[in-house]
């Protein structure tokens, strides 16, 4: 890669939406149902003649809407957002995560069509690919070690897979994929690469970079509040109008729709997301260099001993590090939840949850939690073991508050338990 993408540019380029009165921010459309002024339009709509959701009818005509499960006006502006932050041509956003995976798998495959997955993806992805699909669609998965190139190719080319499914940053192990290597072979067998780039917002653009369409749990980093479920879909615009077609479009008939004024809050977050990754990835930074220094087992891409530190930094954007997650093994379970335990409970560094880019600090078992829907094999195939703490470093209280409440909960941890 030559040119680095710059997603805060490039959302400053893109066109600002005012509100209704000439207000700084967007109106929310508050509707689930939009009228025509001549009775002869709404059969044009139906056919597609005119309408957002058809790419024809907007070239020829603009906007025109018809009902809040398709495209509704606030909703189509925070997408257009978020398209503008992946490089991507249009961009629609959804009621969750998975709602979008779903819909953007189920797009590209038919009954009786394969997927490759990467194994180390989100518990729900995995359990969606390995038994709902299977059981429900008959599209079948077969998951692949990423780092492993040789298994990719002979997977793609054995299955003719439509779909290469991956993880930019995979979930617990923070494995970062090669996305232009990984582009290079999907696309040298006809798969489209769909990556979910959950975990590094801002830092990675994997369209750019290659890849096809690229998902968001919007719940996550770019809400930064965990307080809604939301999800994304960004790649072309033949694809996104194609999620809304009224005949076999997954979005608009599975209908995982986002309500207008969860859209419009989120559309007031978006402008400072560069801002808070810039300060997630800088403190757990600081935290892993110096778990590492003590000793301990910690896994994070921007430490030199990870084993993608070189394939991340060869492919990031500037100025957002390296991103706010990092694992510490400590062993066992039970030392595992005692840390936690002393984190939340003697201190304020924290809570055990399960969930990621919130502004206060999240920790979580991956093995007894997220990562649960794999088997005992599967889990240590994926390298996740039972003492592996996640950790989602927040933005609150000042970095030698928290990193001293951490030393404290480490040292009662490691004194011995009088067994
Ligand atoms: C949370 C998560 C999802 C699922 O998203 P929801 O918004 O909870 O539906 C998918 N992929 C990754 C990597 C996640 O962390």
């Amino acid at each position: 890669m030559t040119t680095k993408f710059d997603p805060v540019a490039a959302m400053a380029d893109s066109r600002h939406e005012f509100g209704e009165h000439g207000g700084v921010n967007l109106s929310i459309e508050a509707s689930t149902t939009f009228t025509v002024m001549a009775a002869d339009e709404m059969p044009k709509i139906f056919r597609g003649e005119r309408g957002p959701f058809s790419m024809q009818a907007r070239n020829a005509t603009g906007g025109c809407y018809l009902y809040g499960r398709n495209f509704n006006p606030t909703v189509y502006t925070f997408g257009r957002m978020l398209a503008a932050m992946e490089g991507t041509e249009a961009g629609y956003a959804t009621a969750s995560g998975l709602g979008a995976i779903a819909a953007v798998l189920m797009q590209f495959c038919n009954s009786g069509d394969h997927i490759v997955a990467s194994k180390t993806i989100y518990g729900g992805t995995f359990a969606l690919l390995k038994e709902f699909f299977p059981l429900k669609t008959g599209v079948t998965t077969r998951f692949v070690d990423l780092s492993d190139m040789v298994a990719v190719e002979l997977a793609l080319q054995q299955t003719k897979a439509k779909v290469l499914y991956i993880e930019s940053m995979a979930n617990p192990t923070l494995e970062v994929a090669d996305i232009p290597a990984l582009s290079a072979i999907a696309h040298r067998y006809g798969a489209a690469l769909v990556v979910d780039n959950t975990f590094s917002p801002m830092i990675l653009s994997p369209v750019p970079l290659g890849a096809d369409v690229v998902i968001h749990s919007v719940t996550k980093y770019i809400s930064g509040a965990s307080d809604v479920i939301a999800g994304a879909v960004c790649g072309s615009e033949e694809f996104i109008y194609s999620l809304m077609d009224l005949h076999v479009g997954s979005l608009m008939l599975l209908g995982p729709t986002m309500d207008p004024k969860i859209a419009h809050e989120l559309t007031l977050r978006l402008p400072h997301l560069g801002l808070r990754m810039r300060e997630h990835s800088a403190r757990a930074l600081v935290f892993a260099q110096r778990l590492e220094e003590r000793g301990a087992k910690v896994c994070y891409p921007g430490l030199a001993s990870h084993r993608q530190h070189d394939v991340l930094a060869r492919q990031m954007n500037e100025g957002f590090g390296f991103g706010g997650l990092f694992t510490l093994d400590l062993g066992t379970v039970e030392r595992a939840n005692r840390l936690m335990e002393i984190l939340q409970n003697e201190h304020s560094f924290g809570f055990m949850a399960v969930s990621l880019g919130y502004f206060e600090t999240l920790m979580s078992c991956s093995g007894s939690s997220t990562s649960s829907e794999l088997t005992a094999e599967e889990q240590q195939a994926a390298g996740i073991s039972p003492g592996l703490i996640r950790v989602s470093i927040g933005l609150t209280g000042s970095l030698e508050q928290r990193w001293a409440q951490l030393v404290d909960a480490l040292q009662k941890v490691e004194q011995p338990l009088g067994r």
